[in-house]
């Protein structure tokens, strides 16, 4: 019998985590299934950690990190999956929204030679607005990401040992986790299911932190913005120069003639909007540069119940 590991990252989900465990732990022991749980918290400011403890205390195979402070999901996924050991790895949220029922249909898909299962979710119950900005953004991430990342296809995945093994041997600090599951390749199958509501608690995606998120998306995963700029600034060339040769010709054919301070405001303008916005695709590619090349660590432990700390840096 394969070993499963499940990696749950948890903010602040005190409120949800024993109902979390008890319900997957329902669905895996009439399973016979060999497994173990890896929380990661990430700095929870409630008493997530303390649950936890005692959730390890009765249960061995259950074990635990805690971060310092709040690093983000993506760098909790991947203490989580530093922590992993077994031959195929769940990555899950703690609030529920990935229903642990549907672990056995995953496994399944994995035993026919699938390296990475997505179980997709639909958007039921989800408001229209943010529906349709999501959808917006996946069509604009589909036309400028050389990756495919799907919409609803989030984290709750099954990946095997080798799939997990690529994705801790990526470096790079700025992670995003969509991007990188679709670049280390491997057969992957999806399945959707209904859309499920948080247990308890609250999402800590805010409106801003989505659209970061989205700009991050897609910006870590490629130099095309860059390109387009340079395409942008050479077409804004090119009608300069024929612009230039038409007043040439009339100054030829009508004689000298003054006015055109609105033409002149007018282009001064439009061609500084755009030097504008590219410095700014230019400078966020530079912060980028800037960030890998401190190599910080992706997070720090404040505490664990592992043998080893899941670190590819020693704990100060
Ligand atoms: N999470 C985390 N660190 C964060 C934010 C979220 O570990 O900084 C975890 C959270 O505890 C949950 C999962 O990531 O298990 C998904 O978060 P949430 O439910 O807030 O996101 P949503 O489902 O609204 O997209
Ligand atoms: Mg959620």
């Amino acid at each position: 019998m394969l070993k499963i590991s499940l990696v749950v990252p948890c903010f602040n989900e005190s409120e949800v985590i024993e109902a979390f465990h008890a319900e997957l732990i329902d669905v895996l022991e009439p399973m016979g299934a060999d497994f173990e749980i890896c929380y990661v918290d990430d700095g929870s400011i409630d008493d997530t950690l303390v649950r936890l403890k005692s959730l390890a205390a009765t249960d061995p195979r259950t074990r635990y990190t805690s971060f310092s402070r709040n690093f983000g999901k993506e760098s909790a996924m991947l203490a989580g999956l530093r922590m992993s050991q077994a031959d195929a790895v769940i990555l899950m949220d703690a609030d529920l929204q990935h229903p642990p029922k549907l672990i056995p249909q995953m496994l399944e898909l994995h035993r026919h030679g699938y390296d990475q299962v997505v179980a997709q979710r639909d958007r039921t119950g989800e408001g229209m607005l943010r529906t349709a900005l999501s959808q917006a953004y996946y069509r604009l991430v589909r036309r400028f990401m050389d990756v495919e990342v799907v919409d609803g296809a989030g984290d709750f995945r099954l990946l095997s040992r080798r799939a997990v093994n690529a994705l801790l041997a990526l470096p790079e600090s700025n992670r995003f986790s969509k991007g990188l599951f679709s670049w280390i390749g491997f057969d992957t199958v999806s399945f959707t299911y209904e859309n499920v509501q948080r247990a308890a608690g609250q999402s800590k995606w805010g409106g801003r932190r989505l659209l970061n998120y989205g700009i991050d998306g897609l910006l870590s995963f490629n130099s095309r913005p860059l390109r387009m700029a340079i395409h942008g600034g050479l077409w804004l060339f090119l009608s300069a120069l024929a612009y230039a040769l038409w007043i040439v010709a009339n100054v030829i054919v009508d004689g000298v003639d003054t006015p055109g301070y609105a033409t002149l405001v007018a282009v001064i303008v439009g061609m500084s909007g755009v030097q504008i916005a590219t410095l700014g695709i230019i400078g966020e590619y530079v912060g980028r540069i800037y960030h890998e090349s401190k190599q910080r660590p992706h997070y720090v432990v404040r505490e664990t119940n592992e043998a080893e700390l899941p670190l590819s840096v020693p704990m100060v």
